[in-house]
C-alpha cells in the first residue's frame, strides 16, 4: 500500500492502513481488494498488480466491489484500460506457484 501513498498505523500487533479509497476517493481505513479473486487465483493474491486500495464500504459494503460485480468489472476495466485488463488477465491466468519466503520478505520490504 506504500505505492497507494497510505500510511500505516499500528496499535500493538494490529496493523492498519489508512488513505486514499481507490474507488470513492475519500480518506479512509482500507483493506486490499483484489481484481481477480484470491479464492479462484490463490496464485495471483500477493501480485501487486492484481492488488488496489478500497475502504470497507466500497470493498465489501452495499454496492461495492464484491456485491457488485458487473459494476466491479466495468469499473476496473475502465480504471486499467481493456488492454492492461486483459494483459493482467492473462498474467493471474498463467501465474506460477507462489514463492512465500520471498513474497513475505518482499511485502515486509514495501511496508518500510
Ligand atoms: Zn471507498
Amino acid at each position: 500500500m506504500t505505492r497507494a501513498k497510505a500510511f500505516l498505523f499500528e496499535e500493538g500487533k494490529k496493523r492498519s492502513w489508512q488513505g486514499e479509497c481507490a474507488i470513492c476517493g475519500k480518506v479512509r481505513w482500507l483493506q486490499v481488494c483484489h481484481i481477480f479473486s484470491q479464492g479462484k487465483y490463490p496464485r495471483a493474491a500477493f501480485m501487486p498488480d492484481n492488488c488496489f486500495p478500497g475502504c470497507w464500504r466500497c470493498h465489501l459494503g452495499p454496492g461495492g466491489w464484491h456485491l457488485e460485480p458487473t459494476w466491479a468489472a466495468a469499473w476496473i476495466v475502465n480504471r486499467l484500460g481493456a488492454c492492461e485488463y486483459e494483459k493482467l488477465k492473462l498474467k493471474v491466468e498463467t501465474a506460477g506457484p507462489v514463492e512465500y519466503t520471498t513474497t513475505r520478505l518482499w511485502l515486509l520490504e514495501q511496508m518500510k
